[in-house]
């Protein structure tokens, strides 16, 4: 892809047009009342004067329901075939919301990822975007249609349809933003933006006005779904500016860009979290250096997404390694370290399930020791153990109980003044 910004193109009056990638996300496109509201935004950017790309996803929970549908005729179905029924959710959408456009009057074009040029690695499930050939679309804007674009999907160069990994829209209008070198991708979502937590869980949770690329970053590496972390990568990586705003509601949502404006400067500017985390304990470790490189490189080699590691060697001893995984790879992580046994060199092996990771995230914590001890403090005065810790400049992930996931970041939201006004460092 190449990279670069701003294209306007200047038109005979001086006038100068743009080019806005907008995304609709499911639930915003969840019933054909909502398609045709999706239909009137895109109309109205159109009608500022600018070309509008719309990409969309399934309808509501459609791809959902469509790996149940799998799900009842296998239990661990062909992934180029999930992949194909998968993305005949968007294709539905896509279609749908053309013709809601045509109704109104506006002429537009649908097309699938490989229709849009969306190339992917060769991978299906969770495929990488790695070549994008906006000359499609670039020749239907031109014509001054609305093109509407499949989210969440691409194709292999031997032209199997893939998928980019649940979530994977966002990535998609990104990516195109980027190619097309979009002024603007707005993410139209059921939420009003991003918050300072996810307001599903946690009452007095409050809107960002903005965020840089990486607390966003890592705000959805992290689990805070409202954004696909990869989607968040390209903005970076490109300088897409993004905005996550409500497709109901008319107000401005938040701005993620690289220098955002502080309308506070919390050390803290979110609380993120994700369940379903598993520990994995190897003792008795033979050669605990050597180990470290085999256990992983293993890993890796099967796919296995190794998360918070945990390394002790006392001298002269074994020593033990202990990560967390996703649940969904426990049963495969063992089969892999039982199938090296020989190679890694070890006594036993232990695993945890039931855990969650809650992490702090706030690009103010780099010139702020000690936010890591107050987390662990608030934490405990809490009751709640923390298993597994691992930090970085702006953020600090904690493993703890499944059971406590809600109350801890309750407790966080609270103690760094997440909820409502904000009061510290004003
Ligand atoms: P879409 O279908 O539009 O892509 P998603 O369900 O993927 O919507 O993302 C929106 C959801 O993300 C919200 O409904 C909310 O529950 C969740 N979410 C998680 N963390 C946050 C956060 N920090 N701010 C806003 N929403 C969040
Ligand atoms: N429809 C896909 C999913 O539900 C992709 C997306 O919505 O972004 O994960
Ligand atoms: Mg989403």
């Amino acid at each position: 892809m190449s990279g670069g910004r701003k294209n306007d193109i200047q038109m005979k009056e001086g006038e100068t047009m743009g080019l806005i990638v907008q995304k609709f996300g499911g639930t915003s496109v969840g019933s054909t009342e909502r398609i045709m509201n999706a239909a009137e935004r895109a109309i109205e950017e159109k009608e500022r004067g600018n070309d509008v790309v719309v990409v969309v996803s399934a309808m509501g929970k459609t791809t959902d329901q469509l790996v149940g549908l799998a799900r009842e005729i296998s239990a661990s179905p062909s992934k180029r075939e999930m992949d194909m029924l998968l993305t005949t959710g968007e294709q539905v959408t896509i279609s749908l919301l053309s013709m809601a456009l045509n109704e109104k009057g506006y002429e537009s074009i649908s097309f699938t990822g490989w229709q849009a040029g969306i190339e992917t690695e060769a991978v299906h499930g969770n495929a990488r975007i790695v070549h994008i050939d906006p000359e499609k679309i670039q020749n239907q804007l031109n014509q001054g249609k609305i093109v509407v674009v499949a989210g969440f999907q691409g194709v292999t160069e031997d032209g199997s349809i893939s998928t980019l990994g649940r979530g994977g829209s966002d990535t998609t209008a990104v990516a195109l933003a980027a190619v097309l070198k979009a002024d603007k991708c707005d993410i139209y979502t059921d939420v009003t933006g991003v918050y300072t937590t996810d307001p599903r869980y946690v009452k007095g949770a409050r809107k960002l006005q903005s965020l840089s690329y990486d607390e966003m970053l890592e705000l959805a590496n992290l689990g805070a779904g409202v954004l696909h972390p990869r989607a968040v990568e390209f903005a970076k990586n490109y300088e897409v500016p993004l905005e996550v705003r409500s497709s109901t509601e008319r107000e401005r949502g938040t701005i993620i860009e690289e220098e955002p404006t502080m309308e506070e400067n919390l050390v803290v500017r979110g609380v993120a979290f994700e369940n379903a985390i598993t520990k994995v304990a190897i003792l008795g470790l033979e050669d605990s250096l050597k180990g470290l490189s085999t256990v992983f490189t293993t890993l890796a080699a099967h796919h296995i997404n190794v998360d918070i590691i945990i390394q002790s060697v006392a001298e002269g001893q074994t020593g033990s390694l202990s990560f967390s995984i996703k649940n969904d790879d426990l049963e495969e992580t063992l089969k892999v370290l039982e199938n090296n046994r020989d190679t890694l060199k070890y006594d036993r092996i232990e695993s945890e399930s039931g855990l969650a990771k809650v992490s702090i995230v706030g690009s103010g914590m780099v010139s702020n020791p000690g936010v890591a001890a107050e987390m662990f403090e608030v934490l405990s005065s809490n009751g709640i153990q923390v298993k597994m810790v691992s930090t970085s400049e702006i953020k600090v992930s904690t493993v703890i109980s499944d059971s406590s996931m809600v109350k801890a970041v309750e407790a966080l939201h609270e103690a760094f003044e997440l909820s409502g006004t904000p009061a510290r460092n004003v």
